[in-house]
């Protein structure tokens, strides 16, 4: 079995009639390069900047970030590197920056932190797009956002970011931007953020949290996190009703995106792009490749009629038993 997922790796992710979607790998750390190319991966979907700040002592100068992000976008080119902006707060605290929080997944997190930081935030935007010169194949990607005037924001800071590094003389190109849609007041405003973005990518670790009310890391009440809940599957249904509506890509880059049952769901749904750990890569192909398309948009339209994640599931695995 491990030797025909192996053969894949030169196939494309695509369903027995030939829709096509990408698949990209999460990573955070150098040593993931290498596994992610190896498993055919088609580019990065979610890179953590966070954990290159976790490992450190200190903030990373502009300069030590600079020398990673350029690493990883070399090491990648011509292929797309989504590069997340700081996402500190929530499970993701700073050894060196503690903050005392009694809801910390309701407060200080990704963005919030960065605008109120704006010469942290500006540094990595600037470590990012010096990184991206001469390449291009840098994304750029906003956590946590839960309104259009952090987007407006964030904007404000890349057109600072853009002028002093050219009055230094740095070839920089506009990146595509997008934004992570966790955050669930995201789902209501995605007809004003769609001019203003190219791309979305959903985060349903985080859509699934404050969705249920669950937090995602508390082993009291994982048996109530549930990633196929109806209403998760309805939110993640709307969001891309409403993306293809405004001509934005989706893709989707949560844990979700390395479940296969789940895959099969979003992909009629109309995700484009999965993004999960190299490891996950090749299995996820696999069902890709066992379907097709027109197959799964049929499941989509009857999971929208099914009241429980159990209900769901079981259809979506007697799929997956059938395709082999
Ligand atoms: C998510 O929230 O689904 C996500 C991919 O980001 P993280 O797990 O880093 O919060
Ligand atoms: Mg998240």
């Amino acid at each position: 079995f491990d030797r025909s997922l192996e053969k894949l790796k030169e196939l494309p992710a695509e369903t027995l009639d030939q829709h096509r979607v990408t698949l990209m790998v999460n990573t955070g750390l150098l040593s993931d390069i290498s596994p992610g190319l190896e498993k055919g991966a088609e580019g990065v979907g979610l890179y953590r900047t966070e954990i290159p700040f976790i490992i450190h002592e200190s903030f990373p100068t502009e300069e030590e970030q600079f020398r990673i992000y350029r690493k990883v976008l070399k090491e990648f080119h011509p292929r797309p590197v989504t590069m997340r902006t700081l996402d500190i707060g929530g499970d993701k605290p700073l050894p060196y920056f503690p903050v005392e929080e009694d809801n910390p997944y309701l407060g200080w997190r990704g963005i919030r932190f960065t605008l109120d930081h704006p010469e942290i935030f500006l540094g990595q935007i600037r470590a990012m797009l010096r990184a991206n010169e001469g390449l291009g194949n840098l994304k750029m990607l906003l956590p946590m956002v839960s309104s259009v005037d952090e987007v407006d924001s964030f904007f404000e800071l890349l057109r600072k970011a853009f002028k002093s590094l050219q009055s230094e003389g740095v070839v920089v190109e506009k990146p595509p931007v997008g934004i992570m849609v966790e955050v669930p007041s995201t789902l209501f405003l995605l007809d004003y953020m769609a001019w203003r973005l190219d791309f979305i990518s959903i985060g349903t670790n985080d859509l699934t949290q404050y969705l249920l009310a669950v937090d995602r890391n508390n082993q009291s009440v994982a048996n109530l996190f549930s990633r196929l809940h109806p209403s998760v599957v309805r939110a993640l249904n709307y969001v891309s009703e409403q993306a293809y509506k405004h001509g934005l890509d989706v893709s989707l880059c949560g844990e979700l995106a390395a479940d296969p049952a789940a895959v099969l769901l979003l992909m009629g749904m109309g995700v484009k792009s999965f993004s999960m750990n190299a490891h996950s890569l090749p299995r996820i192909k696999h069902v890709i490749r066992s379907v097709s398309h027109e197959q799964a948009v049929g499941l989509v339209e009857n999971a929208l009629r099914m009241q429980s994640e159990t209900e769901i599931r079981q259809m979506l695995n007697r799929t997956l038993e059938n395709a082999g």
